[in-house]
């Protein structure tokens, strides 16, 4: 659907960057246009962004608008509701020294930037970031994940035939054209995606000392002590893990379970998908399938067949991997290595927490963490000594559905944060303004420096 190929990045770039530089995107009334007009597309456009989903790897139109849909649209309602507040001079105090003045911070746009987008929720990583962008002002290239390509086609199609290419223009394709695009100047590129290819973001981002932002993955434990409330916890855990077929970046990757009440958790679990997918999962609507043959290979080694207590089954002819629950697996099973990002769920068991906890803090920090308990005190224990990038306590995932709060990861699983007003800070930048009278000049600061003002000095600060 573009009309720009890797030899004219440049021009597309260039053409953004002279829009930019006529100050038309930092209007207002620009931006909540755009934003309506997003809107009203994404709207129209409904029935096709959930055909296209499930051509990519059978979401169910439930879920697309659970997990993708209704919050970006609630994000485009509330950018539009906000923007003329967010955007305002903030006043702050100035100190002493610096009296008498105004002082202001006076949030502006980056410029020209760059979002990539991960397949797995294809339409909410690429759009959420873009309407962020947008609403702070800038202009913004995207870059859909190829690994679900009838979801990239159409985010082509309505976002370029909606829109100019110089202000939002979509560009399909996997690495060449990223690799292409990145030797551009951005002034914002915002990645989601591996933390290998974070990597490499990074590295091409530094070349022009572009701004980045990392929304990465890695492995999130889900903790479940002894006091938890049994039922409940299996029935939020089976919800967070098995949705998107587990291929959510803050799935609880892995459970580390006290050994008192692991078999009691085993069977609540074995009950809940069962409940919510049936004794075959495979005739389950609301089971999502494995996005493409080289992911399902790669979940399939994982599966240790001596270790699985519920599901195992897969097919690869319709890419299903069925729940599946591995018992008494140790931090050093082949499972344990890296991110699974698919339905598969390791139990490991603990009878010492601090044990346990040290564990997780010897590896990569997670992007998200999930305790289950009705203690304050291990909560709290857990919340201070591990560090991650967000998480809930007796819940999965929800957190990020919550624009008051700061999505993103710590360390390896990312760098920034965004949604709601996050996501127009992190595409603005605090303008630091010192405002100062004519009408007086006190002289301290300038030369022959004396005693007397080396003392006033002293005290005004
Ligand atoms: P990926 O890294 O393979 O691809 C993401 C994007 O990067 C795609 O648009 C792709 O074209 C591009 N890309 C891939 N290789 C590249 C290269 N060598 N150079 C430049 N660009 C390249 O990731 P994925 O498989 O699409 O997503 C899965 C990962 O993303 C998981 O680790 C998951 O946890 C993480 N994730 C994180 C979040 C978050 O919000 N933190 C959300 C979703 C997924």
């Amino acid at each position: 659907m573009s009309e720009f190929i890797i030899s004219n990045y440049d021009e597309l770039v260039n053409s953004q960057r002279d829009y930019f530089n006529t100050n038309q995107t930092k209007a207002i009334k620009l931006r909540v246009t755009t934003l309506k007009k997003l809107l009203t597309i994404l709207e129209t456009n409904e029935n096709l962004l959930y055909e296209a989903i499930y051509k990519d790897f059978k979401k169910s139109k439930f879920e697309v608008y659970e997990t993708e849909l209704g919050l970006l649209y609630g994000e485009i309602k509330l950018a539009i509701d906000e923007i003329e507040n967010w955007s305002r001079k903030q006043q702050v105090a100035t100190n002493l020294i610096n009296m008498p003045a105004s002082s202001y911070i006076l949030p502006e746009p980056l410029g020209v930037s760059l979002v990539i987008g991960a397949w797995n929720y294809p339409y909410l990583l690429s759009l959420h970031p873009m309407v962020s962008a947008i609403a702070a002002g800038n202009t913004v290239v995207i870059k859909p994940s190829e690994i679900s390509p009838f979801t990239s086609a159409l985010m082509a199609q309505i976002i370029n035939t909606n829109f100019d290419a110089k202000y939002i223009h979509v560009v399909e394709g996997g690495i060449p054209e990223s690799t292409e695009l990145l030797k551009q100047k951005f002034d914002k590129i915002f990645y989601t995606g591996s933390t290998a290819v974070g990597k490499i973001i990074y590295r091409a981002a530094a070349e022009h000392l572009t701004p980045v932002t990392l929304e990465l993955g890695g492995k999130s434990p889900g903790f479940v002590l002894a006091d938890a409330k049994i039922k409940i916890t299996a029935q939020r855990l089976v919800w967070g893990k098995f949705i998107n077929a587990g291929q959510t970046c803050v799935a609880p990757d892995y459970l580390v379970v006290d050994e008192k009440i692991k078999d009691e958790l085993i069977a609540e679990i074995k009950k809940q998908i069962i409940k919510i997918h049936g004794k075959n999962p495979e005739n389950s609507e609301a089971l999502t399938r494995i996005i493409n043959t080289h992911h399902f290979e790669r979940l399939i080694k994982l599966i240790d067949t001596k270790k699985v207590i519920i599901g195992g089954e897969h097919n690869l002819e319709n890419l299903y991997i069925a729940p599946t629950v591995m018992d008494n697996v140790t931090f050093s099973d082949l499972v344990m290595e890296d991110e699974i990002f698919g339905p598969i769920l390791p139990i490991i068991t603990y009878t010492d927490l601090d044990w346990v906890i040290n564990q997780v803090k010897s590896r990569p920090k997670p992007l998200a963490l999930y305790a289950f308990t009705e203690s304050t005190k291990l909560k709290n224990k857990i919340l201070t000594e591990i560090s991650f990038g967000g998480g809930a306590i007796n819940e999965t995932l929800v957190h990020l559905g919550n624009h008051h709060l700061p999505f993103g990861g710590v360390g390896s699983s990312g760098t920034g944060n965004y949604h709601g007003k996050f996501g127009f800070d992190n595409f603005s930048h605090q303008k630091a303004i010192h405002d100062k009278p004519t009408w007086f000049e006190p002289g301290i600061k300038y030369p022959p420096y004396t005693d007397f003002k080396f003392k006033i000095l002293k005290k005004l600060f």
